[in-house]
């Protein structure tokens, strides 16, 4: 029997170690922390709302232990602003199947406690490098699956693969109870996304809790310096959502009373920070020489604003685990991690990143074809503006079907002759929406956005 260690019990971490051990492997997860600890002690490192083509690998492994109607989350209700408190272009599309957010503390205890009743090894301590040695000298293949930690840094940074230098947007996440869960005229439960071209982004997400059930995620993703800008220095969550709740007054005071009541999930139900968006060589070389790969944010970390680091993390796991089990006696040896990272990178990864880049970058000639062509999307009718809104929605998903048209003119026209749309009919039909909405505003009127406000 072969045998495998992995650091880390996040999402990649624990999907990887349930994954090889329903392939046969011999399995060693190696925490820093209990499932008790990530319950009561840990903050969650992200939203993680994962999307059905990731959630399938949580069915194949029997560890979709959420799947109920409370946590399906259908679909997205946007609205994109050039300025604050001026909804411009709202888009309500539906997604395929449900996508969940389930607090990934919940989750990492929970698959901890199925791992252990499955036959794996737990072992709780931190892992430093020599320790790390010591336990890839003990096992066949060894995985580090840290998350952006310290180990992480073993993987040389890929230059040519990691666009940006630096983090793109400053983030706060917040975790509330006391939100309804759902917003007047919006037929599903989405996440609703408000979309400022200077500010940033913030987003709602709908989000199963380790205590409390159905609650929200609060992310604001600011640009530095703009009127977004207001977490730096809150010292804890009820500060961090006191300036949360001033920002959506000043900024979406649409969604203001339905933020008013919000208090915070639990004390660790918060985060401030930046994440540098990169990704890595899959060959962590030790003192002893010995090579060990990586998973999950390790070698691949993403910013929030696409929600796509644990989809992207699921996936990997998925190609690891098989790639693993295809490999028969031959030994784990650094032109097998080359390969099997490659493989994910060509078929997966890159789509992923680049969708998520486009995300952080200024809407596009060819994005604005698609947003202005989908305007009068419901969320309930079959037209063609929604079929487009549905597309940009399934996106999310399954960044291979459309992430062209965001950046391409001739792309972006084929999503809209796909949907049934005509040239620029379609484009000039939504412009009128939208200046109809503009022109009520002017006036102190709501715009009356389609199943927005
Ligand atoms: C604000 C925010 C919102 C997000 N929203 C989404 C979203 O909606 N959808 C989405 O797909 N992604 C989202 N992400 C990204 C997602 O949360 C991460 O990609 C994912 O959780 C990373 O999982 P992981 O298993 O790779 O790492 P982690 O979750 O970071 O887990 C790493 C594990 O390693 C352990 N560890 C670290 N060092 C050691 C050590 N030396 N020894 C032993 N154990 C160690 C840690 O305790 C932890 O268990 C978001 C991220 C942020 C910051």
């Amino acid at each position: 029997m072969r045998s495998a260690a992995i650091i880390g019990t996040g999402i990649a971490g624990m999907l990887t170690a349930h994954g090889l051990l329903k392939k046969g492997f011999r399995v060693t997860v190696y925490s820093d922390r209990t499932g008790e600890q990530w319950l009561t002690q840990s903050k969650p490192t992200g939203t993680a709302a994962r999307f059905d083509r990731s959630l399938r690998f949580d069915r194949e492994l029997g560890l979709n232990h959420w799947d109920r109607p409370e946590t399906a989350m259908q679909g997205v209700s946007l609205a994109f602003c050039l300025k604050p408190r001026n909804p411009l272009v709202t888009l309500t599309g539906r997604i395929q199947a449900p996508c969940r957010a389930i607090d990934v503390r919940l989750l990492s205890a929970r698959w901890m406690q199925d791992f252990v009743e499955r036959g794996g090894r737990l072992v709780i301590e931190p892992v430093d490098l020599a320790r790390l040695d010591q336990i890839a000298s003990e096992h066949d293949l060894t995985i580090v699956a840290a998350g952006r930690a310290q180990l992480a840094q073993l993987f040389p940074r890929n230059e040519e693969r990691s666009v940006y230098s630096g983090p793109q947007r400053k983030l706060c996440l917040l975790v509330t109870r006391g939100g309804r869960m759902g917003f007047d005229r919006v037929p599903f439960l989405p996440v609703r996304f408000n979309l400022f071209a200077t500010a940033g982004e913030a987003f709602w997400v709908p989000f199963w809790h380790k205590d409390h059930g159905p609650t929200w995620n609060l992310l604001f993703e600011a640009k530095p310096g703009g009127p977004m800008d207001q977490f730096d220095g809150c010292k804890s969550g009820e500060e961090a959502l006191a300036v949360a709740k001033k920002v959506i007054r000043e900024l979406c005071p649409w969604d203001a009373d339905w933020a008013e009541p919000m208090t915070l999930a639990d004390p660790h139900g918060w985060l401030i920070g930046a994440v540098p968006p990169g990704v890595r060589a899959p060959v962590g070389r030790l003192p002893s020489g010995r090579v060990v790969t990586g998973v999950g944010d390790t070698l691949m970390s993403l910013d929030p604003i696409g929600g796509q680091g644990a989809n992207n993390g699921t996936r990997m796991a998925r190609n690891l685990v098989e790639a693993a089990a295809a490999r028969g006696d031959a030994p784990f040896d650094a032109a097998w991690m080359e390969s099997t990272f490659e493989q994910y990178w060509r078929e997966e990864g890159s789509h992923i990143v680049r969708f998520n880049n486009i995300l952080l970058e200024p809407l596009s000639a060819a994005g604005r074809s698609m947003l202005l062509s989908q305007y009068g999307s419901d969320g309930l009718s079959d037209t063609p503006a929604q079929r487009i809104a549905d597309q940009v929605a399934e996106n999310f998903n399954d960044p291979h079907l459309i992430t062209d048209g965001f950046v391409d003119d001739a792309a972006a026209r084929k999503v809209i002759a796909g949907a049934g749309g005509r040239w620029p009919w379609s484009f000039m039909r939504g412009g009128l929406g939208v200046a109809r909405g503009q022109a009520r505003q002017a006036v102190g009127l709501q715009p009356r956005h389609p199943a927005h406000v």
